[in-house]
């Protein structure tokens, strides 16, 4: 399984474009500013879009991608998602205000979008992938999720604050691949903690509940530009020691546009 980084940062700058991955080419995961990296023809490729939250930062490619592509489909799109991250799309976005309603244009039997609700714990079948919804909590309701690949499962954590949900189904899969928010550095730590985010010294208690058996490369995403290199700093830190029943210190990377994970 191919997992490509269209963008996972915390905000938009140059180079800097909010969080989305392409999953062999044809499952998208959040909908972020990426996506506009992605060629007309990749983005008619995309069937079935999982999103972990109704934040703008991880759907506002989702309506411009439709309306690119919507007319040279021959299916609807699916947009995966909670049942209130739904609702919120239909509220908030296609609502014919801000843009149109995709869940009926052309057709109500035909639409260019259509809707499947998920919950944390589902495992989904899709398009030969399996995708198991992850717990999450946010300011919002969300989930992370988890893919498998033929070397192991691809865990996305989505954006969190402390999660212990997240860890006790994290330690049951054979982890290849850890991607984890860190949105804040440690002098926002009070904001990181009010907004549901990450920060070093949190995520240092998040990571003390993996276990040994599941190290695998730890990719640390969604820092704000502003903070990257503060936060990555901070990280390596504590990266220095080796974890309590680890035989190494974490393998923690940066993740960043561009990158690919073979999974
Ligand atoms: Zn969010
Ligand atoms: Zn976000």
């Amino acid at each position: 399984m191919q997992v490509r980084v269209l963008g996972c940062s915390g905000a938009i700058a140059r180079e800097c474009r909010t969080t989305s991955f392409l999953v062999d080419g044809h499952i998208l995961i959040d909908a972020g500013t990426g996506v506009g990296d992605l060629t007309l023809e990749e983005m008619q490729a995309i069937d079935d879009v999982f999103l972990t939250h109704s934040h703008l930062d991880h759907i506002a490619a989702l309506p411009l991608m439709l309306d690119a592509v919507a007319a040279l489909r021959h299916q609807p799109l699916c947009v995966h998602a909670l049942p209130e991250t739904i609702a919120a799309l239909q509220q908030h976005v296609f609502n014919g205000v801000i843009w149109p309603d995709f869940g009926r244009i052309p057709s109500q039997a035909q639409p260019f979008v259509r809707y499947a609700p998920l919950r944390a714990g589902e495992i989904l079948r899709v398009a030969g992938t399996t995708i198991e919804v992850l717990p999450a909590r946010h300011t919002v309701p969300a989930v992370g999720y988890a893919l498998q690949g033929s070397r192991g499962w691809w865990a996305f954590s989505g954006d969190t604050g402390g999660c212990p949900e997240f860890w006790q189904r994290v330690n049951q899969l054979p982890l290849s691949a850890l991607v984890i928010e860190t949105a804040f550095s440690n002098r926002e730590s009070a904001l990181a903690r009010r907004a549901q985010h990450l920060a070093p010294e949190t995520l240092a208690r998040e990571l003390a509940q993996l276990s040994p058996a599941r190290a695998c490369p730890i990719y640390i995403a969604h820092t704000k530009p502003s903070e990257t290199e503060l936060i990555m700093q901070e990280v390596r830190e504590f990266d220095a020691i080796t974890p309590h029943g680890f035989d190494a210190p974490h393998d923690i990377r940066w993740l960043s546009a561009g990158d690919v994970l073979q999974v």
